[in-house]
């Protein structure tokens, strides 16, 4: 069987929120969650964590997959995210930052988006005692590309390190927080040892994509389902690479 293009989807918070909230998009209605994972059910899709989905995107493995991506590790994930892919027996990757488990967003705030809380450790255990993996997305959610070399290789590295050791796993996935990197980001994340990291570039993956600059498919509030499997079957989201 050709494996077909691999779509990895780019969440982040899955929560209700209201009109005028701002930036209302990077929050995923449960109910439409839901609906989206049981999409790819009916379509045979399976979902797979980044750990996971790695053998499909090397071409040892073929099938019916998709990445499911979490960013920042939103403690709404674990909530109300985790109990919908248990149903469906998908598995998914948390994206951590690795200095601000049980914080906010801090970040964000200056955009005026609202404050939305992280897990906290004995949160990001039950995420993976639960069968779900993490990954890194650095220490304190920098973009990489701007600052300097050792910083960045800081972040980098020592955020792998700090999660190994907080949560006795191997952290072997990156996320390149606002998609910021360069060809100097993407070396230190090898040399470091991640096997894969993604990006915000928008386009299904696939066999023979650079396992360190992996796209994504972005899934927001209006991430209908018509749009939803647009998204997945066709080539709506190639067109923006
Ligand atoms: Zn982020």
């Amino acid at each position: 069987m050709q494996q077909k293009p691999i779509p990895i989807l780019m969440y982040h918070s899955i929560a209700s929120m209201p009109k005028g909230t701002v930036m209302r998009s990077l929050h995923v209605p449960p109910r439409l969650f839901k609906l989206q994972m049981w999409l790819l059910k009916v379509f045979g899709f399976k979902g797979l964590s980044m750990g996971e989905l790695q053998p499909y995107l090397e071409g040892k493995k073929t099938g019916k997959v998709v990445g499911i991506t979490f960013d920042d590790g939103f403690k709404n994930n674990l909530v109300d995210a985790l109990p919908i892919l248990k149903k469906n027996g998908f598995s998914a990757t948390c994206y951590i930052i690795s200095q601000n488990i049980g914080g906010i967003n801090h970040w964000d705030l200056d955009k005026g988006i609202d404050e939305n809380p992280l897990m906290d450790e004995d949160e990001v255990k039950e995420w993976i005692t639960e069968g779900m993996e993490i990954g890194s997305h650095t220490q304190n959610h920098v973009h990489l590309a701007d600052i300097d070399t050792k910083n960045a290789t800081k972040e980098i590295l020592q955020s792998k390190l700090d999660l190994e050791k907080q949560f006795d796993c191997v952290i072997n996935h990156f996320c390149y927080p606002y998609g910021s990197y360069n060809d100097e980001i993407v070396n230190i994340t090898k040399d470091v040892g991640y096997h894969t990291a993604t990006t915000v570039n928008r386009s299904r993956a696939g066999v023979g994509s650079d396992l360190l600059t992996l796209p994504r498919i972005p899934i927001t509030h209006r991430t209908f389902p018509h749009l939803f499997l647009m998204k997945i079957l066709s080539k709506y989201e190639d067109k923006h690479a």
